[in-house]
């Protein structure tokens, strides 16, 4: 029709052009393992991307090829990030942390020919190299860490590749619905499901997070991720800070304290993100010794419940805002953030401090619902409580090669998301529980997540962690795993504890005595969340009794 507006495809390449032409200088920071720093800008990254195109079409890498990363937060990692979807093959991000029976399941199943790989993962690779009969080639990026207890054989260097490939520039023209990227789920139970991500999903899904009422990445930001590289695109914070050219700094492996704490300083980050666990320690780090963190203005936390007290810890510590959001694998995965509105400054300090805790409202370009078991529309009223399900222009339609995607969908076509949830009149959602995790107790739903936001209140606690067991009385009765900061009896740690649930919950909700567990640390899965199976799995072998 005459007059109407281009049809201009949203793709990666086109996030990484904008980057090298308007914010060639802008830096990307990278940590090796050993502690050194490396620095480029969008313009030296360009070079490289063009020559790292040649490098995979010399390869064999042809248009919908899946090539396989396995690799921290790194420069390297963000050449890949670009370099494989511009020539119009598929991101393959593996996550070097899961087992690595799930690590041969995902590579097999994905049918990757390359896989790239950093060199502190190149003796589980070599392990794991006779079980990957369809990789062709492994690609080593020196990341400096002790030398490795073997190699796959034979393996090419990262580095000589690209110092004789062509820097002539090729870039196929690439359609926004083609494939761009590819990601499995941390896979808790049963194999790990892929998701495929479209060029324009990303490029939609960039915006979205670097909207100001979402996110909010800027120019002026410079961006830590902590959350890694080979789990949901970091978030998608590569591509929203190239797309707004914000500084990046790509902290490699070592994640927890003082290597965090010393590269907000000397960096002067603005805005990081990553699970809670992290900030947990990071506050711990920061409250024991003195650093410059006065850059810092935002800390995005996601992937699990943030309690409401470290949040309001950080902001009264530190002045730093903690900014929760939601998301999964499925959701590209940014789909809620929960900031104030602008009513709600009106609200007592610890009314705001609820609803910033909350998972929050969609994105736009997202739409969320609660169906009861029937699929039947609840209300949002704060009251009912139901399966999230969503929609929209980043949420996947089902999972790659995969049977399961029989049951993925409503009928009317939403993802079931599996998170259980309530949602108040102005669309603030708050999660309660994972479907699985849920605890039925005389009828009722207990929120396990409630209650280990409760427990993490008492001062003398780090973290804590609710699961359900069997009970002749109430079907399920909620036993409490606990770590304490400091040391002190158990019996009055519990007799307090008790203090504090009952302020939320009724008695008969409440853990028993020889309900409470204290334990030196929680177990977590590859991506720092809770692993609630495995501690059912201790009930069960009799721990409780
Ligand atoms: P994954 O696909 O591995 O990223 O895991 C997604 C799941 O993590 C979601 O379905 C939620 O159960 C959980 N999750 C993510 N973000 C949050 C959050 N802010 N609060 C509570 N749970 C979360």
């Amino acid at each position: 029709m005459n007059g109407l507006i281009m049809d201009y495809p949203l793709t990666v390449p086109a996030i990484l052009k904008r980057a090298a032409q308007i914010y060639p200088e802008k830096e990307i920071v990278s940590r090796l393992s050993d502690g050194r720093i490396t620095r480029a800008n969008y313009g030296e990254l360009y070079e490289r991307v063009v020559r790292l195109m040649n490098v995979l079409r010399d390869l064999g890498v042809r248009p919908g090829d899946r090539v396989a990363t396995c690799a921290w937060n790194s420069q390297r990692h963000l050449e890949l990030y670009f370099a494989i979807p511009c020539l119009g093959a598929v991101l393959h991000t593996v996550n070097h942390r899961l087992s690595t029976d799930q690590i041969e399941y995902i590579v097999n199943h994905a049918e990757d020919h390359i896989l790239f790989l950093d060199k502190s993962v190149a003796g589980m690779i070599a392990e794991l190299q006779p079980k990957l009969p369809q990789v062709q080639h492994f690609v080593v990026m020196e990341d400096y860490s002790e030398p490795p207890s073997a190699y796959p054989t034979p393996y090419l260097d990262y580095e000589t590749l690209l110092a004789s490939a062509s820097n002539a520039e090729n870039f196929p023209d690439i359609d926004e619905r083609a494939a761009s990227g590819l990601c499995y789920t941390s896979g808790t139970t049963g194999d790990p499901k892929g998701v495929l991500y479209s060029h324009r999903s990303m490029y939609l899904h960039s915006m979205g997070v670097c909207l100001a009422d979402s996110i909010g990445v800027s120019e002026r930001d410079t961006v830590l991720p902590v959350v890694p590289m080979f789990h949901v695109n970091a978030w998608g914070l590569p591509y929203a800070c190239a797309m707004t050219g914000a500084k990046q700094v790509l902290p490699g492996r070592n994640l927890l304290g003082a290597p965090i704490a010393s590269l907000i300083e000397s960096e002067r980050v603005t805005l990081t993100a990553g699970v809670p666990t992290v900030w947990k320690l990071l506050h711990q780090h920061l409250k024991q010794h003195s650093y410059d963190t006065s850059s810092l203005h935002t800390i995005v936390v996601g992937g699990s419940a943030m309690p409401a007290s470290m949040i309001d810890a950080y902001e009264k510590d530190f002045g730093i805002k903690v900014l929760c959001l939601w998301g999964m694998t499925e959701t590209s995965p940014v789909a809620t953030i929960s900031r104030l509105r602008a009513g709600m400054s009106d609200l007592s300090p610890s009314d705001q401090l609820k609803v910033r805790a909350k998972q929050g409202i969609p994105l736009p370009g997202l739409e969320i619902g609660i169906r009861g078991d029937g699929n039947e529309v609840l209300d949002w009223d704060s009251e009912q409580v139901g399966e999230v399900v969503i929609r929209g222009a980043w949420i996947t339609s089902g999972y790659y090669k995969d049977e399961r995607n029989l049951n993925a969908l409503t009928p009317d076509g939403w993802f079931k998301t599996g998170d259980i949830a309530k949602v108040d009149r102005f669309g603030y959602m708050e999660i309660t529980d994972r479907k699985k995790d849920v605890i039925k107790s005389r009828g009722e739903w207990i929120s396990s997540v409630d209650m280990e936001n409760l427990i993490v209140q008492h001062t003398d606690v780090l973290e804590a962690c609710v699961v359900g067991r069997p009970d002749a009385n109430r079907d399920e009765a909620p036993v409490a795993f606990v770590v304490l900061s400091n040391e002190r009896p158990h019996e009055a740690m519990i007799e307090e504890i008790i203090v504090l649930l009952g302020t939320h919950f009724a008695s008969w909700q409440l853990p028993r005595r020889g309900d409470f567990h204290f334990v030196e640390a929680l177990p977590k899965t590859s991506v720092g969340k809770l692993d609630k199976k495995v501690l059912r799995a201790r009930l069960e072998a009799g721990l409780s009794e």
